[in-house]
């Protein structure tokens, strides 16, 4: 009997859905796997990317409370 095949959220593959599949039903073994450098590099480029962002932001409300601060004195 067949498995049945089914298409991983992650990364669009079809895998086979084996009864001793470890990790998610809808995700292939390769994304299943916790370390899988795939999402693992994802996540951290995305906390990266905010934190940066996030530095972009206060370093531009620093410098308009500078300028601000320039205009009323
Ligand atoms: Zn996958």
């Amino acid at each position: 009997m067949p498995f049945p095949i089914k298409v991983c959220v992650v990364c669009s593959e079809e895998f086979e859905l084996k009864p001793d599949k470890p990790g998610y039903a809808n995700r292939c073994p390769t994304c299943s796997e916790p370390d899988a450098a795939g999402s693992a590099g994802k996540l951290r480029m995305d906390a990266d990317e905010r934190k940066s962002i996030a530095e972009a932001n206060e370093a531009r409300r620093q410098a308009m409370k500078n300028l601000l601060y320039r205009k009323d004195s």
